[in-house]
């Protein structure tokens, strides 16, 4: 930063401190540095100052200023992102909604959680099934992101194969826009149809459309009893073939997850071997709800009959504790790739259900070719594949620049297999340069004017999911 901006800094931090108080204003650089980076692997971005904000009167007051004076704000939830969301890609402010951090309200009548967007999920989960209700989206960050995030990011998790994503949750809204006005959409409402859907408008939308600062959550009854299974698989085509059959008969478990044989291999070497079918070609982790055991022994009894696995081999969690290690190797896969290589490469494509073995398949091939060892996992209900690459003894340098080109292939099979780019992570930082593989310019353009409706001096999280941002929606050249 040169002299004149850095001054520039100090006079709008004044400002803003000025105007929501100065224990709220942070400017020290160890503090900086901490809200420089998110779960991002290999990236970090300097902001110029950091506001924590205290209520929606504090966001809307330092939004007005920096509206008024051009200076870029990046909304921040838990920092638990993928692809570097919650960070100042343009220096300016980075707005904190951590201390918007209260569970305003479960309604149980109305099943109704209403919260600021600093809470962590994985508390409106806990706070919601002492009530006997269930808030269903499980990111598996649960317990280190927060619902303002999570509305941001539309993010998903393992029960999306049968209850869906946060966005089939959000029913009502509070936001500020960036020149401060503040904005109620819905409510404690489960119909609506008055208007253009705002909500929907603001999920995914990444921080770059408004900062919202309070969510109406809708609640389901929390299911009386459930189970979960392991069953080991020679192929990933097997198990595939399996998921199809289990939902064509009117089985819907609450999840779906899949690994396919490197992914075993890999965690079976972090735990020693110590995880059942540590061979396998293929895991299906299955989690069955219901109203009561008995509906759940039907539901695991008509899966064994319709799956082509022997019934030995079908391991059901009779305990907590044996849940948890069926879990084990599922949930320890990052930590095992981690441990393997800090610096591997993850993606979150999405494609059609049936799609996924010829989509594992294609992209090993792709990967091996280029000598790169890759890992893949994920929700087999809803066809959301994690792609992680490891860089497999490449050097720093030489990994960076190869990055695009990987990014690019896997993009570019999972849109011709009917897919998309990403099903939770978003576009983000990280691959805002690949937005126009997946969507048309005129849908392109589209979401550039919607953007400026809402933020008509593009002071909003510049720098995320549009690679020309910069840019007045006319002006930007043909994709
Ligand atoms: C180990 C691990 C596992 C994960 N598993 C999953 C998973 O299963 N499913 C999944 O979907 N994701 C997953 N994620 C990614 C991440 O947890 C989600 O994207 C989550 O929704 C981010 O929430 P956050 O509060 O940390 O948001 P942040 O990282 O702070 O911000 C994310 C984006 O939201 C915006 N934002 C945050 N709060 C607000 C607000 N109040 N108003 C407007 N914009 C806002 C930011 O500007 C940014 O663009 C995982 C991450 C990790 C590290």
């Amino acid at each position: 930063m040169n002299n004149k901006n850095s001054n520039r800094m100090v006079e709008i931090s004044g400002i803003i401190a000025g105007a929501i108080g100065p224990g709220k204003v942070l400017t020290d650089k160890d503090i900086l540095d901490k809200y420089s980076r998110d779960e991002t692997a290999d990236l970090s971005l300097l902001p110029d100052i950091l506001v924590r904000a205290r209520d929606t009167s504090d966001v809307s007051a330092v939004l007005k200023i920096c509206n008024d004076n051009n200076i870029p704000v990046t909304p921040r939830g838990a920092g638990s992102g993928v692809t570097g969301g919650a960070l100042a890609a343009r220096g300016g402010v980075i707005l904190s909604l951590e201390l918007l951090n209260k569970i305003i309200e479960i309604d149980c009548e109305n099943m109704v959680a209403v919260v600021e967007p600093g809470v962590i999920t994985g508390d409106i989960r806990r706070a919601a099934l002492t009530m006997g209700l269930l808030y269903p989206p499980d990111p598996a960050s649960l317990d280190i992101c927060s619902i303002g995030g999570n509305v941001a990011e539309n993010a998903g998790g393992p029960m999306a194969v049968k209850y869906g994503t946060t966005k089939d949750y959000i029913i009502g809204l509070e936001f500020v826009l960036p020149d401060g006005s503040v904005i109620t959409t819905g409510g404690k409402i489960v119909k609506n149809a008055t208007g253009y859907n705002l909500i929907g408008m603001l999920l995914g939308s990444e921080g770059t459309l408004a900062v919202i600062t309070k969510i109406f959550l809708r609640l389901v009854p929390a299911p009386g009893a459930s189970k979960d299974i392991l069953i080991p698989f020679d192929t990933i085509d097997e198990a595939i073939d399996a998921v199809g059959a289990i939902l064509r008969n009117r089985i819907v478990p609450s999840a779906l997850e899949f690994m396919e044989e490197d992914a075993i291999k890999l965690v079976s070497k972090f735990f020693s071997g110590n995880i059942p079918f540590p061979d396998a070609g293929a895991h299906l982790l299955i989690k069955i709800d219901g109203s009561s055991d008995d509906s759940i022994l039907s539901d695991m009894e008509h899966i064994s009959e319709i799956i082509n696995v022997d019934p030995e081999k079908i391991i059901a969690a009779e305990s907590d504790i044996q849940r948890d290690k069926l879990w084990k190797a599922r949930r320890s896969i990052r930590e095992a790739i981690h441990l393997e290589d800090p610096a591997f490469m993850a993606e979150d494509c999405v494609v059609p259900r049936a799609a996924i073995p010829a989509f594992v398949k294609e992209l090993k091939k792709f990967f091996e070719i280029r000598g790169l060892k890759s890992i893949m996992f994920g929700h087999a209900g809803d066809g959301n594949v994690h792609v992680d690459v490891l860089r497999s003894g490449r050097g720093y340098d030489e990994w960076k620049m190869l990055q695009p080109s990987l990014k690019e292939g896997i993009y570019k099979m999972a849109i011709s297999m009917g897919g998309t780019i990403t099903g939770e992570h978003g576009i983000g930082f990280s691959r805002k340069d690949y937005l126009h593989l997946a969507l048309s310019c005129d849908e392109i353009e589209l979401l550039k004017r919607i953007k400026k409706a809402f933020d008509p001096k593009m002071i909003l999280n510049p720098g995320k999911i549009f690679s020309d941002d910069h840019k007045e929606p006319d002006d930007s050249p043909p994709c």
